[in-house]
């Protein structure tokens, strides 16, 4: 099959729309700025939902689902949140055919209709904690498009919580990027860096942000979930107050928590090659493909007993693909599932079967091995973990490699605007100094890591005393 795919060398953003066009897993829609995700996509973000969701619900979460459609009103109770997100909404001004009397906003996050029910559903102490997550979609005005990286609506979950405590609502902002951090290590194979967000890089309504941040090949950084603490800024906004042990009211403490179809990007840019896509096994639907091969008649026959046979004994522990297409050639069929991804190819011709063998071919390494027909179960059992491991460590080994520390403001500005990656430098913690970062090069605190070394130094840019190091970078 002709592979129309930019080698990551000539042109990195050419090379992640060509992957995502010709993996057939999103296209451009009708609608500026939407997206249009195709099975392929789909099919990851359907495990990505099941993934995730066992752990929200093993951390003793729930889903529920709210409305699209946020009063004005609602909006602008939050001073800061109006703010940060109202530029962006979309607005329905009409509705059968009528004007409507207030202004409807779709949803770009759900913070406000949610806290508008909470108090109605929160009274005293014994109603909390509230711990309910939502799957849904949510949009924010965007022209330039970027598959699955930006697009006016997207797909989401957004967990919202409500507790007694700020102790309370603090454990659980952690604990749910931790959630995404084992998420995001252990499924997604990408390493990612957990910490706290600058004040200036903070949701719009919180207290504290945090979040994981992973580096794409490109060296580039991609925030891939964040968590949020709101203090009690949406129980103010909503008056949502409860009645504590001793009697007393007090205002709800908040948190809320993210991740969205953007993690797919993230997936293709941490791993993938010029072949096309490289799935980690754990989110790949169908992570083994057989493809038998012959010419004659008489090698058809028996190379097709002997795949099927592979076929039935795989397919017991696997999902498996068994390529017996007649129209396409081997060589057409291996690109097709190379550009797609599955982890691992076992390839079947007429001297396999002669000499009790099948060829196995890995698609992260695309190493090729001839493995014994009697050992290819045991060893497809045993290789598909280990893919999965062995692609989250060199992920971690190239972002290693590409985090540089500095101790001054041009080498930070040599490294980000010369070979990329992650700088580890002091900052004082001084806003103004984030900004002139971020004027010279582009680059911007990704978050301030929770397992720095704590050791003092002078802020790269002002010189003053510095706490610890803080991650720099360009973002998507
Ligand atoms: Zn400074």
């Amino acid at each position: 099959m002709a592979k129309n795919i930019t080698p990551r060398a000539t042109d990195y953003s050419k090379w992640y729309t060509d992957v995502v066009i010709q993996a057939k897993m999103a296209d451009y829609s009708p609608v500026k700025g939407s997206m249009v995700i195709r099975p392929n996509g789909y099919a990851i973000w359907e495990l990505i939902q099941k993934y995730l969701d066992l752990m929200f619900k093993d951390t003793g979460h729930v889903n529920a689902y709210f409305p699209l459609l946020i009063p004005e009103s609602f909006m602008k109770k939050e001073a800061e949140h109006v703010e940060g997100f109202a530029p962006e909404c979309a607005v329905v001004t009409h509705g059968g055919g009528q004007e409507l009397e207030e202004s409807l906003y779709i949803r770009p996050t759900s913070e406000t209709i949610i806290w508008s029910m909470y108090k109605k559903w929160i009274m005293s102490y014994r109603d909390l904690p509230i711990l309910i997550n939502q799957w849904a979609n949510v949009m924010r005005w965007e022209m330039r498009t970027r598959l699955f990286l930006r697009t006016s609506e997207f797909l989401w979950q957004e967990g919202h919580t409500a507790h007694a405590t700020a102790e309370e609502a603090e454990e659980e902002t952690l604990k749910m990027l931790n959630v995404y951090k084992t998420f995001a290590e252990e499924y997604l194979a990408i390493p990612v860096i957990a910490g706290r967000k600058s004040e200036s890089e903070k949701f719009a309504g919180a207290v504290h942000t945090y979040s994981i941040e992973a580096m794409m090949q490109d060296k580039k950084a991609l925030q891939a979930g964040t968590s949020h603490n709101l203090g009690q800024n949406f129980a103010r906004a909503f008056d949502v107050q409860f009645q504590n042990k001793e009697g007393g009211r007090q205002y709800v403490y908040a948190t809320s928590w993210g991740v969205s179809t953007r993690l797919i990007g993230a997936l293709i840019m941490t791993h993938s090659d010029d072949n096309g896509l490289v799935l980690p096994p754990k989110l790949a639907q169908r992570p083994v493909v057989i493809v038998p091969i012959y010419r004659k008649d008489e090698e058809k026959t028996k190379v097709m007993a002997y795949a099927d046979a592979l076929y039935r004994e795989l397919s017991e522990k696997h999902k498996v693909i068994f390529d017996d297409r007649e129209q396409y050639k081997p060589g057409y069929k291996f690109a097709e599932w190379e550009l797609q991804g599955i982890p691992l190819r076992i390839e079947i011709g007429p001297r396999d079967v002669e000499n009790n063998k099948v060829v196995l071919v890995r698609r992260d390494t695309m190493k090729k091995d001839f493995v014994d027909r009697q050992a290819i179960a045991a060893v497809v059992d045993e290789t598909l973990p280990r893919m999965q491991v062995e692609m989250l460590e060199r992920a971690r080994a190239f972002q290693k490699a590409n985090t540089h520390k500095v101790e001054s403001f041009d080498a930070l500005k040599d490294i980000i605007s010369g070979d990329g990656g992650f700088v580890s430098a002091h900052w004082c913690g001084d806003a103004a100094c984030e900004t002139r970062v971020k004027e010279a090069t582009k680059a911007t605190i990704r978050n301030i890591p929770f397992d720095r070394d704590e050791e003092k130094g002078a802020c790269v840019c002002c010189g003053k005393p510095s706490e610890g190091r803080v991650i720099f970078s360009k973002a998507y």
